[in-house]
């Protein structure tokens, strides 16, 4: 590579122009942009060098109530929950033409305001965000209630009903992914919206909200509101007329929410939240495709179906060669980032036996990672998004090095503008420091030693969280055994972060309550009705 490994310098001095302009940053309430009810705006950031790109409406509980309001008439009033599902489906699938067809300045965008990788947002996020959206598009006509076999002369049936109006609120690591979770599903299911963006990052769902109501989305069915937690989020939580809640963000931040909603309406709550996933690697596994592997679990934050199938092929029936495919097998272009990920393999823990030897690999290979401007093509870690979580993972690394693990490389921040960090490798790593149990949300990888199988069961399940966990082994005995005993919503073995749009993604324990994708998510937003009728005049009238 004649590229220099920290080309942020470049960044700050000469940053790319991003081929986009922002058009749209007021709210989105019944069809239409608004200003917000106090008329206040808030800055929205670049992370790459911390300038302002543009002021955004900034929405409170006035606007909020403005929103669940408009979304309350629609629900009740409006076509969206009583049109045939067809038509529904209709027009979900019209908008997934339409993200298509806008995917480049949707993905610069993003790019622009989150610091992801441009490749990434353009050739993985966007294209899954699309597939996302034509699976639940697809569910929409297919979603019906059951005969049930009841005792007695009684016809007895199931209505599977939308719920109603659905409260959403995200977080900033997958700005589109994460509205394509909430909102697909919720609108396959017939219920109208008020989705509450995350601060740092409020630009591309604004954008795909116009899309929504350019392909036919009837006004009111999904209102958005840019804001901040305390006010706008807040007051979404509590909201005495929104019928269900489904939030992604931090365990502290669930629980708040999880709180008001109780205190409010009792309204039906799903969580997403942090993990500390273990990563697992036995003396068995091919040491540079576990090292490989372990790194893309930890430093990455999204994955392309294209890369997905390629992890699965490539370890399937294919021993990549490792030497001429550094980074990803089978993917010619690398999809890495900065380790802003919930499910991100962030214990790696290391048979003993090849422990050493995947040490100096796993920071051999931190050290040559590529950090700079995102929209950069040979760049393959951008910035973290904004100053808290920047000075956050520093004081992570700082406990880290005090605390004596024993720092491999990188460790410190780059260049004096935007919020770029080193990629950052611990070894010698025990289960009782902070940098093993909290959720750092950065590019940290953590290696811990391990002797035996029980050992490392107990070792791995030894957090509050519950997110994901990864096993590398060849041994099917190995791999059967961790499948059943990890205390995980999902266990890759022998790949990591296969996400489709079919396959179900959620928590145990403090990573959160419910799941979303695949036909789970549908759940989340119907209401069961059962209906009886006698089949004949009872005998008692
Ligand atoms: P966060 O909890 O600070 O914020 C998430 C959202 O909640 C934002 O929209 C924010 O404005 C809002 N919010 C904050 N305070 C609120 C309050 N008092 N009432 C209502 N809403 C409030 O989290 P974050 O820093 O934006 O995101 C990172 C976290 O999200 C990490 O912990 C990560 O693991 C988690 N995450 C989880 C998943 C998953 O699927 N499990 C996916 C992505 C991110």
């Amino acid at each position: 590579r004649s590229l220099s490994r920290y080309s942020t310098a470049a960044v700050v001095e000469n940053p790319i122009i991003p081929p986009v302009d922002v058009k749209y940053s007021k709210l989105l309430i019944d069809g239409q942009f608004v200003d917000s009810a106090s008329g206040k705006t808030f800055a929205t950031y670049d992370p790459r060098t911390g300038d302002v790109i543009t002021h955004v409406a900034e929405g409170d509980a006035e606007d909020i109530n403005r929103a669940v309001t408009a979304a309350r008439k629609a629900f009740d009033e409006g076509p969206w929950p009583k049109m045939s599902a067809y038509e529904r489906s209709r027009i979900l699938f019209k908008f997934a033409d339409l993200v298509e067809k806008h995917s480049e300045e949707l993905a610069a965008l993003e790019t622009w305001n989150s610091g992801k990788l441009f490749r990434q947002a353009a050739k993985d996020e966007i294209p899954m965000f699309v597939r996302l959206f034509r699976y639940y598009a697809g569910w929409a006509d297919k979603i019906h209630g059951l005969t049930v076999p009841a005792d007695g002369p009684h016809h007895v049936q199931t209505l599977h009903e939308p719920i109603g109006v659905a409260g959403q609120i995200i977080p900033w690591n997958f700005p589109l992914i994460m509205f394509v979770w909430k909102v697909g599903p919720a609108l396959a299911c017939g219920n109208t919206i008020v989705l509450k963006t995350a601060e740092q990052t409020p630009l591309t769902a604004l954008y795909a909200g116009k899309l929504l109501h350019e392909a036919g989305l009837p006004p009111g069915v999904l209102n958005i509101v840019s804001g901040f937690g305390p006010t706008a989020g807040a007051a979404l939580a509590s909201h005495m007329d929104v019928d269900k809640l489904a939030f992604t963000g931090s365990t502290e931040t669930g629980k708040t929410v999880l709180e008001l909603a109780a205190k409010s309406n009792l309204k039906p709550v799903t969580l997403e939240l942090g993990g500390k996933s273990p990563f697992i690697v036995f003396a068995d596994a091919d040491i540079d495709r576990a090292v490989e592997l372990a790194h893309f679990a930890l430093f990455f934050n999204q994955v392309s179906s294209v890369i997905i199938l390629s992890l699965v092929i490539g370890f399937i029936p294919q021993k990549p060669d490792v030497a001429k495919e550094p980074l990803f097998y089978g993917s010619r272009t690398p999809s890495n980032e900065e380790g802003q990920c919930c499910c991100a393999g962030s214990r790696t823990y290391v048979h003993e036996s090849v422990y050493d030897e995947f040490v100096e690999k796993a920071a051999a290979r931190a050290r040559r990672r590529t950090v700079g401007d995102p929209f950069k093509e040979d760049i393959e870690q951008g910035p973290q998004i904004d100053p808290e979580q920047f000075e956050k993972i520093l004081r992570y690394i700082k406990s880290g090095i005090e605390s004596n693990a024993k720092l491999e490389c990188g460790g410190d921040k780059i260049g004096s503008k935007g919020y770029f960090i080193q990629p950052t490798v611990f070894s010698d790593v025990k289960d009782d420091m902070l940098i093993a149990q909290d959720e750092i949300f950065g590019p940290v990888q953590s290696i811990l030693k391990f002797r035996d199988l029980d050992e490392v069961i107990r070792r791995a399940n030894s957090t509050r969280y519950g997110l994901a966990s990864g096993v590398f082994t060849k041994n099917i005995d190995t791999a059967n055994t961790l499948s059943r005993a990890l205390r995980a919503g999902t266990v890759w073995v022998n790949c990591f972060d296969v996400f489709d749009a079919a396959i179900p993604f959620g928590g145990y324990k403090m990573s959160g309550i419910g799941r979303e994708k695949g036909v789970y998510s549908l759940d989340n937003y119907l209401q069961v009705k059962a209906v009886v009728t006698p089949l004949k005049d009872p005998a008692w009238l």
